[in-house]
């Protein structure tokens, strides 16, 4: 085989969608005209109409960021004590609950779609629990219908952590219709974006309204302040930004699809690598691109994989490791133990984001797949342990 060349460019697992600057600057006009920067003004509440549309939600409403709209979801939702969650995500989830005085317990993944696995909940209930909080990761669809059952049966509250779930429907549903509240993040690296920002979706109006009180201080009007809210509100750039992503995002995810299918065609003859499929009756979003490095059939860790892809000027991420319980913050609760996360601690040490964005070309994709195969066969390098 060809000796072959790195990338003469650093190519990173993400790239954010970016609209035109000319369109985005005829908006920032209008905006700067009006004189009006934030505070839940026209163009965020236009955003939030169109959002509602595109995700097909009852009821949405716009946030700084995710975290702060995960945070107010378990304020309204009047949580306490104890919630349980997956390790396998990104470090918001548990954090949140944190700062929310709730005690993050981790109940482990199922290996097929590494989110929670609903066969493991029950046993993680205890009379402190008040709430589950699942995430869809990598926009692949908890088995809801699983989770909603053990909830009604236990008087539980669900939140979703759609963060990688822009725009995912299954069972003939979009993501945020389920459970009491889903959260999405609209961060810069999401497949969606408003620079930062994120956004509640809900099928009660009365819960849209707390939560939109609590974005802003809890005040009801000049004279009213009801409850301590904090400060949670997407201004009017922001919400600019968004509206013109909104009318990329379709197309990129189209191109995702086209990419993801590239890999998993050529990775599908790379032995010891696995990648998961589309499912039957679920819209995919396409966000990521994670490949599960089996170290004996491939020949080399994941770890040291990632190492020489960086050789190639090629930047994939360890997504996710360490796992939430692996953090000092959360190692020494019980529910930490490796031994009740098997399955997690095991996919922690296998999983790898390859590059996924629209901007990268059919080639690139291609030439990332024959890297990782001509990294296996030419895996020669005496070890020395
Ligand atoms: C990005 C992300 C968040 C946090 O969203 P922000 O908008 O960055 O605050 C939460 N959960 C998961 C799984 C994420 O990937």
């Amino acid at each position: 085989m060809n000796e072959i060349k790195p990338f003469s460019h650093p190519v990173y697992v993400t790239r954010p969608l970016l609209p035109d600057l000319e369109e985005t600057g005829k908006m920032l006009e209008v905006i700067w005209e009006s004189g009006y920067l934030t505070n839940n003004g026209k163009t965020a509440r236009q955003l939030e109409f169109e959002l509602e549309r595109f995700l097909k939600v009852k009821h949405l409403s716009l946030f700084s960021n995710g975290t702060a709209a995960l945070q107010i979801a378990c304020k309204v939702l009047g949580l306490s004590g104890e919630v349980i969650t997956t390790p396998f995500t990104f470090a918001a989830t548990a954090h949140c609950l944190s700062w929310c005085n709730l005690k993050p317990v981790f109940c482990d993944i199922d290996d097929a779609d590494m989110n929670i696995d609903p066969g493991r909940i029950e046993e993680m209930i205890t009379p402190d629990t008040s709430a589950i909080l699942p995430v869809h990761v990598f926009g692949y669809p908890c088995r809801v219908d699983e989770i909603s059952g053990i909830a009604e049966k236990h008087g539980l509250k669900v939140i979703y952590d759609a963060a990688h779930a822009f725009g995912v429907e299954t069972g003939g549903r979009p993501v945020g219709t389920y459970g009491d509240m889903t959260m999405f993040s609209f961060h810069a690296t999401k497949v969606f974006h408003t620079i930062e920002g994120g956004a509640l979706s809900c099928s009660s109006a009365d819960l849209k309204k707390r939560a939109g009180l609590l974005r802003n201080f809890g005040i009801i009007n000049e004279e009213c302040v009801i409850e301590p809210g904090t400060n949670a509100k997407l201004n009017e750039i922001q919400a600019a930004v968004g509206l013109l992503v909104l009318k990329l995002v379709e197309e990129e995810i189209g191109k995702r699809r086209i990419l993801t299918n590239i890999y998993r065609s050529i990775l599908e003859g790379i032995p010891g690598l696995k990648y998961s499929t589309d499912m039957k009756g679920v819209v995919h979003n396409y966000s990521y691109f994670i490949i599960r490095v089996d170290a004996g059939e491939y020949g080399m860790t994941r770890d040291r994989l990632c190492e020489k892809l960086k050789e190639y000027n090629i930047f994939a991420r360890k997504y996710f490791y360490p796992l939430c319980s692996q953090f000092p913050c959360y190692c020494s609760l019980p529910s930490s133990d490796p031994q009740n996360l098997p399955v997690a601690n095991r996919v922690a040490g296998e999983v790898l984001a390859l590059p996924l964005f629209g901007g990268m070309s059919e080639d690139d994709a291609g030439r990332i797949c024959r890297i990782i195969s001509y990294i296996r066969l030419n895996n020669t390098e005496v070890s020395h342990e």
